[in-house]
């Protein structure tokens, strides 16, 4: 049997935004993800305090949507994913689709599940360094390497 590629593959962080919680789309979410071929590598529930939320989306500190957005992300629990696959981040964004729903392409999660922005159900990383960098803001080495076992 030929062995796996293992160099090519590729790690993305997803979140199911509170949300997709709250409409209880975690599973459906999930499903269309692992369809479209990323593994679960690692995978928690969790809830953001305001201040945390602040800090994951630093990048767009001073942006008229930024109270929102933060606001949002600490309004109830989400659920932070590590996602592998060959050419993770890039085919993620292609799969969740355009930032406003209503933008987004027919067949990806944010057409099919979310309302308006900053309401858009998941998060997907931009780039292969920022996955890195946002996968380590949500999980610990140990949680991590559970999966590599
Ligand atoms: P994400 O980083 O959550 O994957 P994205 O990369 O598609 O989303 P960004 O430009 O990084 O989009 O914006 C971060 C999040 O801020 C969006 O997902 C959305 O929830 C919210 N947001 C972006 N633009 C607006 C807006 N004009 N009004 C309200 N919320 C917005
Ligand atoms: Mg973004």
């Amino acid at each position: 049997m030929p062995k796996r590629n293992l160099m090519a593959l590729e790690q993305t962080l997803a979140i199911l935004k509170p949300d997709c919680v709250k409409k209880e789309l975690i599973g459906e979410v999930l499903k269309r993800i692992q369809d479209a071929g990323f593994s679960v590598n690692a995978l928690k529930m969790t809830r953001l305090s305001k201040q945390t939320a602040c800090g994951f989306y630093a990048v767009h500190e001073g942006k008229p949507f930024f109270e929102l957005l933060t606001d949002f992300m600490s309004s109830g629990s989400c659920v932070p994913i590590v996602l592998e696959k060959e050419n993770a981040v890039a085919d993620f964004r292609k799969l969740i689709g355009a930032t406003n729903p209503a933008e987004a392409e027919e067949g990806t999660i944010r057409k099919a599940f979310a309302d308006s922005p900053p309401h858009n159900i998941v998060h997907g990383s931009d780039s292969a360094e920022n996955a890195k960098k946002e996968i380590t803001f949500f999980f610990t080495q140990q949680e991590l390497l559970i999966n590599q076992g």
